[in-house]
């Protein structure tokens, strides 16, 4: 069995499921299709939130154009008259269901977070239906009813336990075809709609590969697969045929959207290979990724970066060989549920450097000043110091260890280039090295 996710642009027009539907009618195994929202749909459902609560009827004009795109669409891809009809049908029943919620929110000015969950939701369901109508023979099975989450550390985060025991109640027997709506969950204690994250139906795919022991995972998207950077900053960009599940974790973790980070685990645990492929060139071969990349691969295998970096240094001699105040900044860091990308501390130990999203800036500047008040106060430590509009970079290979000459090389060509570094980690198992620098010296 496998799992095929397509994504946004895969699903995005007439033609893209066209495709689909050739791939599929190539498979000979069985196969569960998990399918994104329409290209773009997702964006469209938060600004039509977000119009509901802060104007006044403005919101009603995304809601007709994302309700005629979806009408448009069955009208020309399903031809069948009594399939299109019960399908419209269908799909009308959603779009009245979303356009009362979106007509409660403005009417009350209020978008909880729950609301918008259930706002967002509705381009995976009415995606999931259009495609199960245009594979003949699928059955439509509803992640709603098998993917749970949980409430943790201020997160929204998966309740494996859970959902591995409802996809086994959902998928057994498991069907010649199903197709399921990726991104879209339920708390597992309130049964309120939550979803994954931005980009979660390739996580979805993950999890149903992983607890189905499927035996291979295809993300089907709109590049050719990995590649050695982002092809939209860096054109010279080509494809990386093979990567470990450490190298892709890493790349992806820096900002490599092609595949959403958490979506590696599940199927890195059951030894499960990823594919990488392109919905609209299917002779291209993509990216393997395995438990390790094939013998031939370079010392370096890519490079990933993340936008709008923030930098906070915590500093004072009288951090110099205390022990715990690592442990203190951090703990306060985690209780406010701010994520720390990239740590840089010298051997003086008198400082450490503490890379953040710029969005979550704020608060780690209030919750570590808030932590160290009285060494500030006092003048043993100084207040955070706050750098922005940084922008970090990872070049990852697992071949990187125990090579001379890496690093040298990479400050020789940022010098050389006249791109000063403000801050870079390296660990001990040199996958990785990462650095920060002005935003605009990025590309
Ligand atoms: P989908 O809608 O199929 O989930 P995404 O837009 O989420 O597609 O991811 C694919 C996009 O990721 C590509 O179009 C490309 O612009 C971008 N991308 C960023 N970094 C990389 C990379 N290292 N390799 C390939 N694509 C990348
Ligand atoms: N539709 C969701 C998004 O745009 C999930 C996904 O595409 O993977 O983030
Ligand atoms: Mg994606």
């Amino acid at each position: 069995m496998k799992v095929l996710k397509f994504g946004g642009t895969s699903v995005g027009s007439v033609d893209s499921i066209r495709q689909i539907q050739h791939i599929i009618a190539r498979q000979t195994d069985d196969c569960i299709v998990v399918v994104s929202a329409l290209g773009g749909i997702t964006d469209q459902l938060l600004k039509a939130a977000h119009l509901a609560l802060e104007t006044g009827e403005e919101y009603m004009e995304i809601y007709q154009q994302i309700r005629q795109r979806h009408l448009d669409m069955i009208h020309t891809l399903i031809t069948n008259t009594t399939v299109q009809q019960m399908l419209c049908h269908e799909i009308e029943r959603i779009l009245d269901e979303l356009r009362s919620i979106l007509f409660g929110v403005h009417l009350i000015k209020d978008l909880s977070p729950k609301s918008e969950a259930a706002i967002v939701s509705y381009g995976e369901r009415m995606s999931s239906r259009i495609v199960t109508a245009a594979l003949p023979g699928a059955v439509r099975k509803n992640s709603l009813e098998f993917i749970r989450t949980e409430h943790k550390h201020g997160q929204i985060l998966l309740n494996s336990e859970l959902t591995e025991q409802l996809i086994h109640e959902n998928f057994t027997p498991i069907p010649h075809l199903a197709v399921c709506p990726g991104f879209i969950s339920k708390d597992g204690k309130t049964d309120e709609i939550t979803n994954l994250g931005r980009g979660g139906s390739d996580y979805t795919a993950s999890i149903l590969a992983a607890t189905l022991n499927a035996e291979v995972l295809e993300i089907w998207t709109d590049v050719n697969g990995f590649m050695t950077a982002d092809p939209r900053l860096i054109p010279e960009a080509y494809t990386i045929q093979s990567l470990s599940y450490v190298e892709a974790t890493e790349l992806c973790n820096f900002g490599a959207k092609v595949v959403y980070p958490p979506t590696i685990y599940p199927v890195c645990a059951k030894n499960i290979p990823i594919r990488i492929l392109n919905t609209f060139c299917l002779d291209n071969t993509g990216t393997i990724i395995q438990a390790q990349a094939e013998k031939d691969a370079r010392h370096v295998c890519g490079l990933s970066s993340i936008r709008d970096v923030a930098m906070i240094t915590v500093s004072g001699l009288s951090m110099v060989g205390v022990i715990g105040v690592n442990q203190r900044i951090f703990g306060a860091l985690a209780a406010a549920g701010v994520s720390v990308f990239l740590v840089s501390q010298a051997s003086s130990e008198n400082s450490t450097t503490l890379g953040v999203q710029e969005k979550d800036c704020d608060i780690a500047v209030e919750v570590l000043t808030r932590e160290f008040a009285e060494e500030i106060k006092v003048g043993s430590m100084y207040p955070m110091l706050v750098q922005q509009g940084l922008a970090a970079v990872s070049i990852v290979g697992e071949k990187m260890h125990n090579t001379p000459g890496i690093a040298g090389k990479l400050f020789g060509t940022l010098g050389r280039n006249g791109i000063s570094v403000i801050a870079f980690a390296q660990g001990a198992k040199e996958t990785n090295i990462s650095f920060v620098v002005p935003q605009q010296q990025l590309s």
